[in-house]
């Protein structure tokens, strides 16, 4: 029996459409109200502390009111509150951020564009991969590859490159010009006595088998995340990204990396595709980019590539294409600085010297009998539950035991996330030791109440 809703929640459900909830219970379920947060903490309407151990939706890297970060902001709207790029403006945050973007960047990056959001950062690369390849007189080239499992966002293009099918399913979606290909999940989709290798000789096959019926000259780019996150916190073999990008490379199609999860640090690297052997060809950035202080996104541009847009503003007279948010000043304010924070604090460091601490942490679960496998990167990680673990069969989807065990989680002060029945983790990065290990008793209490459940 759930408890009664508070004021606040039965406000809540009145006024609200919540995004990837299941609404049609959301009056049972009860809404988590949360009012204000501090470190790695955040607090309810009746005041109980949950370690975010997601920060936020994989984004409060430097955790919750931190000072600087405040000031900054502060001191921003002060000066400029806001202003554009558009027309040939300029102003001092976004020149900032984006010289710092490309000093950390870990390939040559000519120019920055900025959007609110890692959405905008794909739909934009996409609409520019076509963009250049009209501009280098291909208008067949525009297919772009994603691949199944993939999350790159909620607008209708980037919906389309997610390949989850509650993106697609009943939303008319993927659109035309989009095409998925494997996901690269040794452990759930590698066959019976298929190695390791093997599986990753397979799938790099059937991406070329997947060009090769397209048709090399139909497909503009192939998007990929280097560890993905909210399709499950899948980490893909090694040498999965030199094997597709020999592929892409002799059909001339770029690779757009999203390390709007990745990206900052997550996984020890400043970026994902430094940790995973990925060499991209643009970048899309978000979420700990500002440490979620404030919307940003930002997509990452070589030189000859951002040629091509000026070849084609020179005929057609601008470049049209921007956000009116696209570059707000509070953002690259706050943008700059969280990234002079990650320097100054060494936030890659202390992400390094926690990381075993958190695979210890995570492999300490895997011989439980509802844990199918555990995997992870840096400090992003994933406990996938399954209802036989021998055969890996998953539980049946409508039993919820994912969100279950989360529900058990919050009950015993922590906040994780269900993929299905994947349960994700992601702290803020300035997460101590003690903290850390203080999530993972709270998680194992969660995993028992859920054992306790289900058997
Ligand atoms: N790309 C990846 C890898 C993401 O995880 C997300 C969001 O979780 C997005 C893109 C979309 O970002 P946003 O929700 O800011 O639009």
């Amino acid at each position: 029996m759930n408890a009664p809703l508070t004021n606040v929640q039965a406000r809540d459900v009145e006024a609200l459409l919540h995004p990837y909830t299941p609404i049609h219970r959301l009056r049972e379920i009860g809404p988590l109200v949360i009012e204000r947060g501090k470190g790695v903490y955040v607090y309810d309407t009746q005041g109980k502390a949950y370690i975010e151990g997601m920060a936020g939706l994989w984004c409060t890297g430097l955790g919750y009111g931190d000072e600087e970060l405040i000031e900054t902001a502060t001191e921003q709207l002060r000066t400029l509150s806001y202003s554009h790029l558009f027309g040939a403006k300029g102003m001092e945050p976004a020149i900032e951020l984006a010289e710092k973007l490309k000093e950390i960047a870990p390939i040559p990056i000519s120019k920055v564009f900025y959007t609110s959001s890692g959405s905008e950062a794909n739909d934009t690369q996409v609409k520019l991969a076509w963009y250049m390849n009209n501009a280098l007189g291909r208008p067949n080239k525009k297919k772009i590859i994603s691949r199944q499992k993939a999350y790159h966002g909620v607008t209708i293009m980037a919906a389309s490159l997610t390949g989850l099918p509650y993106n697609h399913m009943g939303w008319d979606l993927p659109v035309d010009r989009v095409i998925h290909t494997d996901c690269p999940h040794y452990w759930r989709f590698g066959e019976d006595g298929e190695s390791e290798a093997e599986f990753l000789a397979r799938i790099v096959g059937s991406l070329r088998d997947l060009i090769e019926r397209e048709g090399p000259d139909t497909i503009a780019a192939m998007i990929a995340e280097p560890v993905m996150g909210a399709g499950g916190v899948i980490v893909p073999p090694a040498g999965y990204y030199p094997a597709i990008k020999e592929v892409l490379d002799e059909h001339d199609i770029i690779l757009i990396d999203d390390e709007v999860i990745n990206g900052f640090g997550r996984t020890g690297n400043w970026w994902g595709a430094q940790t995973h052997g990925m060499v991209p060809t643009t970048i899309s950035a978000a979420k700990q980019l500002t440490s979620a202080y404030v919307p940003l996104g930002a997509v990452l541009v070589p030189e000859d590539i951002y040629q091509a847009y000026v070849d084609h503003s020179r005929q057609i007279g601008t470049f049209g294409h921007g956000f009116t948010y696209g570059g707000h000043p509070l953002g690259c304010a706050v943008g700059a600085k969280t990234i002079e924070i990650y320097q100054k604090r060494d936030i890659i460091g202390k992400v390094r010297a926690l990381a075993p601490v958190f695979e210890k942490r995570l492999k300490a679960v895997a011989d439980h009998p509802l844990v199918g496998e555990v995997r992870y990167s840096g400090l992003v990680g994933g406990v996938e539950l399954v209802a036989d673990k021998k055969t890996k069969r998953s539980f049946d989807a409508k039993k919820g035991v994912g969100p279950g065990l989360v529900r058990f989680a919050e009950g015993h002060g922590a906040i994780l996330r269900a993929i299905g029945d994947t349960i994700a983790f992601c702290p803020p990065m300035i997460i101590t030791e003690a903290e850390l290990n203080e999530l993972f008793d709270r998680f194992e209490k969660a995993l028992a109440d859920t054992e306790a459940w289900v058997s």
